[in-house]
């Protein structure tokens, strides 16, 4: 069984690539193929928030 979205180890981001989580400044792969200028928390912490503020009606 392989794990399809495994953490990526920030010596194992092309330098080109890395940047800090706009939100918490945790290093990460910002950009190129699979970059996001948010970490994986703040992320799922902001979908989070957005779900919340969605009116459930
Ligand atoms: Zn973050």
């Amino acid at each position: 069984m392989t794990t399809p979205s495994a953490p990526v180890a920030a010596r194992d981001i092309p330098s080109d690539q890395r940047g800090n989580c706009a939100i918490c400044s945790t290093l990460i792969q910002r950009y190129g193929a699979g970059g996001n200028p948010l970490c994986r928390s703040c992320l799922a912490r902001v979908q989070g928030d957005a779900e919340r503020k969605k009116p459930s009606a």
